[in-house]
């Protein structure tokens, strides 16, 4: 009996789920990769995204290839693979993870419709899913702190190891170039994809950075982040090797600093995948309706400054560092991902769905339930989101959160020698002072592009209006 694997996002052998089951239950197993035309052609992918994508695809082969098996890799349409594959080894049953966005879910709804044998899914990507948190009414949850209580005391497993089986001689396309995929990148790439460097990430980070977490995490220029976003977007990591991993350090340590702080993180993360399965219409939608109908700005004068924006050149330090760290690397810190994206609600009123379109394409562990839910929060429009009338000061939250300016020198070089006493706002440097830094405000670097009170003030009114 063969059973077919179709892996999509789950992108390593060990703890994947799909394929610790099916080796439960079948001797011969194919561990299947369709490269889905349709997918690249109708999603904001960018360079970040699909190279990590490409390496960790190809890590998985070669890893697979070591061991005497292999990853199948078709190029099509799932479904139409998937059959040809079937009838290939004769396979009597399609095992594969679950997904939660709205494509993949159309996608798997279809094919376990199609095949004409039985399709398995499993739960993998999240420790808790869909429905398996619920509020004492039994509907799912809106408002995170209830629902990281809940998170909190549910049994969470442990990794697993697959059970021995052999992958049947196939044929396989290559792991396609990214030159095929048409993607291009200027400059170093500091990623690498694949289970290898996960591994390494998620070890260092458990070792010593974890305890730091909670006092550390806010502040951009401190490497105290885990900067395992990709690693779990793309599976070269399972969630349960991470969160285990926290709770390992707990258990030998005793130290709890830092280890609660960090996996509420791994709660958010599962918190955004159960509101987009619950509430899928968020992907298209305000999820909080009376928003819906905002009057985004989008005039010849807001596309200006947009483009500006996407540069990092909007004359606001802490957000043209974070844009440009994006632009860089393709990450941005979190809490530089909350104050550009409220900047870009607040300040420049721009729609929502034009911001996420510049993440997905910029951001190496764009993944949508998470990056609806952070941008939905900041824009005031999601669930459990910031308040309207709350908006970030871009100046203060970089005076809060880089108070020396190392993460603004870091990613604006023409402003690494402003003192710091003007780190924050160089529009207000003396002509001396400009002159001594090499920076010249409205040449080498501008002025605000907005007035951020006024602007705070035509926010507030714009979602009144709406309401
Ligand atoms: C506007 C905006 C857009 C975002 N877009 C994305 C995105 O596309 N993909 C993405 O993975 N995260 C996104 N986040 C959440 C968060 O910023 C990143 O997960 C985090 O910065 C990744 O860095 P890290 O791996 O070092 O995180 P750590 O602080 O080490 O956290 C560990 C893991 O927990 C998860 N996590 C952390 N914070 C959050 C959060 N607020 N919500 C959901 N999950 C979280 C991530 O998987 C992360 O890798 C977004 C947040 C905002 C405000």
């Amino acid at each position: 009996m063969v059973a077919i694997v179709w892996l999509r996002r789950s992108m390593r052998e060990y703890d994947n789920t799909a394929i610790v089951r099916a080796s439960k239950n079948h001797d011969k197993i194919v561990p299947f990769y369709v490269v889905d035309d349709e997918y690249f052609a109708s999603h904001d992918l960018g360079y970040p995204r699909v190279r990590f994508w490409r390496d960790s695809l190809a890590d998985l082969k070669e890893k697979l290839q070591e061991k005497g098996k292999d990853l199948v890799i078709r190029k099509g349409k799932p479904l139409k693979e998937l059959k040809k594959v079937v009838d290939e080894v004769d396979a009597d049953e399609v095992y594969h993870n679950r997904d939660y966005e709205p494509y993949a879910r159309e996608r798997d709804e279809k094919v376990s419709q199609e095949l004409d044998i039985s399709v398995k899914t499993f739960k993998d990507v999240v420790l808790h899913e869909k429905r398996e948190i619920l509020t004492n009414k039994g509907e799912p949850y809106k408002v995170y702190s209830y629902y990281r209580d809940k998170w909190f005391k549910k049994e969470k497993r442990k990794p697993q190891e697959p059970e021995n089986y052999e992958v049947p001689k196939l044929e396989s396309d290559n792991v396609p170039s990214l030159e095929e995929l048409g993607f291009k990148w200027e400059g170093d790439w500091p990623w690498r994809g694949g289970r290898k460097s996960g591994k390494k990430k998620l070890e260092k980070f458990v070792e010593n950075q974890i305890f730091n977490y909670e006092d550390k995490r806010d502040f951009p220029a401190e490497s105290s982040t885990s900067k395992l976003s990709p690693h779990l977007k793309f599976g070269t990591i399972s969630i349960r090797e991470a969160y285990w991993a926290a709770e390992e350090a707990r258990k030998k340590t005793g130290d709890e600093s830092g280890i609660d702080t960090w996996e509420e993180e791994l709660a958010w993360r599962d918190f955004y995948f159960q509101v987009l399965w619950n509430w899928p219409e968020e992907a298209e939608k305000a999820f909080l309706e009376k928003y819906r109908g905002i009057d985004w700005h989008w005039d010849d004068k807001h596309k200006e400054l947009w483009k500006k924006f996407k540069k990092g050149r909007t004359g606001f330090p802490f957000v043209d560092a974070a844009i440009r760290q994006m632009n860089e690397t393709g990450w941005m810190h979190n809490r530089p991902r909350m104050v550009v994206a409220s900047f870009a609600a607040k300040d420049l009123h721009v729609d929502w769905r034009k911001l996420h379109k510049v993440m997905s394409e910029r951001l190496v562990d764009a993944e949508i339930a998470s990056m609806l839910g952070g941008i939905q929060w900041a824009y005031s429009v999601g669930t459990d989101a910031q308040p309207y009338f709350r908006v970030f000061n871009p100046w203060t939250q970089g005076e809060k959160h880089d108070p020396d300016g190392k993460y603004i020198r870091e990613w604006i070089p023409e402003l690494d020698k402003v003192p710091e006493q003007y780190i924050h706002r160089p529009y207000k440097m003396p002509e001396d002072v400009q002159e001594e830094s090499g920076c010249r405000i409205g040449e080498d670097y501008p002025e605000p592009v907005v007035a951020h009170k006024e602007e705070k003030e035509k926010a507030v009114e714009l979602f009144e209006k709406a309401s």
